[in-house]
């Protein structure tokens, strides 16, 4: 039994034991399989039901670590995981998070957390210049774009009818309308149901061939709503759709709602990170000047540890509106001239997460990051002409980033069981356990998405991954022609 912590030096001792397990972690990684090979129930089963009622040694949990934590992990970290948006964590980040935990600070309030609301303050500031945004936005860090655009969408409630949900709540307002495109991602929809707008208001506008927002759909849209006494509440563009990357027009969508009350919140929470790159910011970053708010989650592509989405909002007041309450027992001297972060969001206590972002930016440099991002874009172009030059794929959507759609096309089979086809390839791909890649389905068609933007990936891994592809359709191929 164990009624004290560690000691200082008994720490050091078992944190040496937890960095070499890090270290054999990271140099295996590149043998393991990207997506755990496990069945459900595989971990709950061996680490029991029975809660430890003695406690004991820690030294005992690296063979459980070993044997039933890294077999049922899918490492998001392996330079073949080329899933979803890969998401890679880094040294310097990884021992933000280590600090983050041992200062164990709680910033509520700027007099609770000097170093981290100011440490919040300045990397986020750095973070914006970085992008080419304008110090007219407020950055603030939440834990993920879903949260993030929650509280744009709050200011943007709080910016149309103030004080109103504050005081009387939802049954005050009048009927209202959030646009987003037919490609959006659900993380706004899950944002209006809990901001009790309901899914009703929600308006799906049609996008053009290569998936990004048609501005006339838009306008109509808008007009009628108007006509029916429907307040236009907020637009949302995305640029970097999850699906397939597409960018909606934010200038042209801008434009449209210029002269009226309607809030633009851009979601960039992928692509917004490759604006480190100066040739392409322009692209990424054009129009947002216009925009009330935009999100990027550093923690997709900047190789930050998750979690670490940054909300840029230009009107830091209307935020604090939607959400200040100062009880008397959090009231300090300094409200005044500093930033109490507690008074821009739900949550009160927040943790230290800017460390993990310093040491990342110090070590990567901007520099160093837009580099890593070159090469993705890069190998993810490479992979594009791979697919254009083969008889056996073809490609279903523009390569805007670093990533890839595409699907196998088989001349022997009828057009209606490709999908069915491709769903198979997938799994096939997916089981060898050399790689992993993900699905989406564009307009009506099953596709694999193959998305470079790991830390570790090189051009090696990118052509394992064009081996086992084609190895695998090889297969099917032979599988259905045996079956016929
Ligand atoms: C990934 C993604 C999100 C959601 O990100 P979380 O941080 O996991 O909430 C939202 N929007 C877009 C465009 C995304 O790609």
């Amino acid at each position: 039994m164990h009624d004290k912590d560690l000691t200082p030096q008994e720490f050091e001792q078992l944190a040496n034991k937890f960095t070499k397990f890090i270290r054999k972690y990271f140099e295996e990684l590149p043998e393991k399989p990207p997506l755990a090979q496990v069945e459900p129930g595989f971990v709950k089963k061996q680490i029991g039901e029975a809660f430890p009622e003695k406690g004991g040694n820690l030294n005992t949990v690296f063979d459980e670590l070993e044997k039933i934590i890294l077999p049922a992990t899918t490492h998001w970290n392996h330079p073949r995981f080329m899933a979803y948006f890969n998401s890679t964590s880094t040294a310097p980040g990884i021992l933000g998070e280590y600090l983050a935990a041992a200062l164990n600070t709680n910033e509520m309030l700027w007099k609770t957390a000097p170093s981290s609301t100011e440490l919040e303050e300045t990397v986020l500031n750095w973070f914006r210049q970085m992008l080419g945004i304008s110090d007219k936005f407020f950055p603030i860090l939440y834990d993920t774009a879903s949260v993030s655009s929650l509280h744009a969408l709050a200011a943007a409630r709080e910016f149309h009818f103030p004080g109103k949900v504050r005081e009387e709540g939802i049954r005050a307002l009048p009927p209202v309308a959030i646009y987003i495109s037919e490609e959006a991602h659900s993380s706004i929809e899950k944002a209006v149901i809990t901001l009790g707008l309901g899914l009703n208001s929600i308006r799906k506008i049609k996008t053009n061939e290569n998936f990004s927002m048609k501005p006339d759909e838009l306008h109509k849209a808008i007009l009628q709503d108007e006509a029916n006494g429907i307040t236009p509440l907020a637009v949302v563009a995305t640029v970097g759709t999850t699906s397939t990357t597409a960018i909606d027009p934010v200038r042209e969508l801008a434009k449209i709602i210029e002269e009226k009350k309607i809030w633009l919140h851009v979601d960039a929470a992928y692509a917004g990170s490759a604006a480190v790159v100066p040739k392409v910011q322009a692209i990424i970053t054009d129009a947002w000047e216009t925009a009330d708010s935009i999100v990027v989650n550093p923690h997709k592509w900047l190789f930050t540890p998750i979690d670490f989405s940054v909300l840029f909002v230009k009107h830091r007041e209307i935020l604090k509106s939607a959400f200040s309450i100062v009880p008397e027992y959090l009231k300090t001297n300094e409200n005044n001239e500093v930033i109490n972060y507690m008074d821009y969001g739900i949550q009160l206590g927040r943790r230290f997460r800017s460390l993990k972002f310093w040491l990342t930016l110090k070590y990567f440099g901007r520099e160093g990051l837009a580099e890593v991002i070159r090469r993705h874009l890069r190998l993810a172009k490479k992979f594009e002409l791979f697919i254009k030059n083969s008889d056996e794929f073809e490609l279903l959507a523009p390569v805007n980033f670093s990533v890839v759609v595409f699907r196998a096309v088989l001349r022997s089979i009828e057009k209606s069981r490709l999908n069915e086809f491709n769903k198979q390839l997938l799994e096939e791909i997916n089981r060898s356990g050399k790689i992993y890649l993900s699905h989406t389905v564009v307009k009506g068609k099953y596709a694999l998405r193959l998305a470079i933007s790991g830390v570790r990936t090189f051009e090696e891994d990118v052509e394992i991954a064009k081996n086992v592809i084609i190895k695998a359709y090889k297969q099917l191929q032979e599988n259905k022609n045996l079956t016929k």
